[in-house]
């Protein structure tokens, strides 16, 4: 991990405007829209307005460059208001990453200018009913038809569906191929044939819509498809979850720390035997490890997003290590928030119970934290080429076990690395 996590003063610009647009428009309004399943658009014109959609464009394609550290600033600010504005957010920059590692200049110019402006929103269609961990088994089909392609198929769990304007859709382009089976489409909402079908009802991040995207012959011109050539999309859709993974666990932290405030808050306010809440010393217990978690948690998530926007070859475990580490404690401290709230966490009439629904999908989506850790995994044992000069101090009898390990090597290699 760098140690050299440098703030720019473009970087704090951001994350003042953010948490300001977030206590305005985003915390007054999280109860109403969670109820309502409604996408608070008056907080995204906003967001637009800041400017905060530029955060994750490059400026030569109208954006402000100010790169995924920025991005996980600005997230952790709105998440910290309400998590499902946060991933509403954040799953612009996750849509847009395809055609950003793996576009052409002129894909880039025509489609990252109207996202930077807040024009246009952007959804990531990888995942389907029969492919959620193991991304390498997609069934939705693009076929060439001329100056075409013809996509069919429905994708699952659509974040932003209907609410987008562009697709990345990750489609079959040659199923004959195993390392070039997969490329990544770009639709535009309004295409004949592009529909959204179920929208999904969700325990938490109601705000935000998560549906089914199907596709009924959706002929797009070839030019939509992201890249030179086709075959390239497992490989863009691993590289846009190393980028957005930072994202995500940031995500994380602007949950736990807003359930941590709220607890805080409560424990100072509510007096029992006496005194308020925060005297007795197990409740402090629980204070001090929410807000030592957090803390490990937001320094790992800065360090994973620097790495990453530096090009470490380390990207894929940091990035793994954040999205793991800062979910988990996402999940941790809401919990722990609800408790310290008594009776009253568990009444839907606070907003203390919708940030513990919220966390919960932060451990599953962008690649489960089992994935994650599989990933962190791999990435230790590769490792082990490096530490040679540590097998003096292994005893020596042990040493018939490496073959266990290059056993654990091979059979890696025939599970997928999935989102
Ligand atoms: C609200 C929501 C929003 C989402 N948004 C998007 C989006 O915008 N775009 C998109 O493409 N996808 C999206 N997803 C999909 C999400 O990324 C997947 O749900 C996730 O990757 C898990 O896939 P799955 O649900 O099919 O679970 P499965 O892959 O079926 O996993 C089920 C369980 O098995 C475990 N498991 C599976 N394989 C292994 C293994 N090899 N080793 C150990 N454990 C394993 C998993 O960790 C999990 O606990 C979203 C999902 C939800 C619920």
């Amino acid at each position: 991990m760098p140690h050299d996590i440098h703030f720019s003063p473009l970087c704090n610009e951001l994350a003042a405007k953010a948490r300001e647009i977030a206590d305005k428009h985003v915390r007054p309004l999280a109860s109403k829209y969670d109820k309502l399943q409604e996408y608070n658009f008056d907080a995204a014109r906003a967001v637009a307005a800041a400017g905060l959609f530029k955060t994750f464009i490059p400026k030569e394609y109208g954006g402000s460059g100010a790169g995924l550290l920025a991005l996980a600033r600005v997230t952790e600010e709105l998440a910290k208001a309400d998590s499902g504005f946060g991933v509403a957010f954040a799953v612009n920059a996750l849509g847009s990453f395809p055609i950003l590692v793996g576009g052409t200049e002129a894909q880039k110019q025509r489609w990252l200018p109207s996202v930077a402006r807040g024009e246009k929103m952007v959804a990531f269609c990888l995942s389907e009913k029969f492919a959620g961990s193991d991304a390498s088994g997609l069934a939705v089909r693009a076929v060439e038809d001329g100056d075409h392609w013809v996509i069919s198929g429905e994708k699952k769990w659509t974040t932003n569906g209907g609410v987008a304007d562009i697709y990345s859709v990750f489609c079959v382009t040659d199923p004959n191929s195993k390392s070039r089976r997969i490329s990544a489409i770009v639709v535009e909402k309004g295409t004949p044939g592009f529909s959204v079908k179920k929208v999904e009802n969700k325990m938490g991040i109601r705000c935000v819509p998560v549906v089914e995207t199907h596709f009924d012959n959706v002929r797009v011109p070839k030019a939509n498809l992201i890249g030179e050539r086709p075959g390239m999309g497992f490989k863009h859709a691993m590289q846009t979850l190393d980028l957005a993974r930072p994202g995500v666990a940031a995500q994380a932290v602007g949950a736990a720390q807003g359930a941590l405030d709220l607890a805080n808050v409560y424990a100072n306010r509510r007096q029992q035997f006496g005194v308020p809440i925060s005297n007795h010393q197990m409740v402090q217990k629980m204070l001090a490890d929410m807000a030592m978690k957090t803390d490990a948690a937001r320094w790992l998530v800065y360090a994973a997003a620097a790495g990453v926007e530096s090009g470490s070859p380390m990207t894929s475990k940091m990035a793994a290590m954040a999205k793991c580490f800062a979910t988990d404690v996402a999940m941790e401290v809401a919990t722990d928030a609800v408790q310290v709230f008594g009776g009253y966490g568990f009444m839907e009439d606070y907003p203390i119970a919708k940030y513990f629904r919220d966390a919960k999908i932060l451990q599953i989506y962008e690649g489960t934290n089992q994935i994650q850790r599989m990933v962190i995994a791999r990435h230790l044992i590769k490792e082990v080429a490096d530490l040679e000069h540590l097998q003096a101090y292994i005893p020596q009898e042990t040493q018939q076990t490496y073959t266990g390990a290059a056993a654990i090597t091979q059979t890696r290699s025939t599970a997928s690395t999935a989102s």
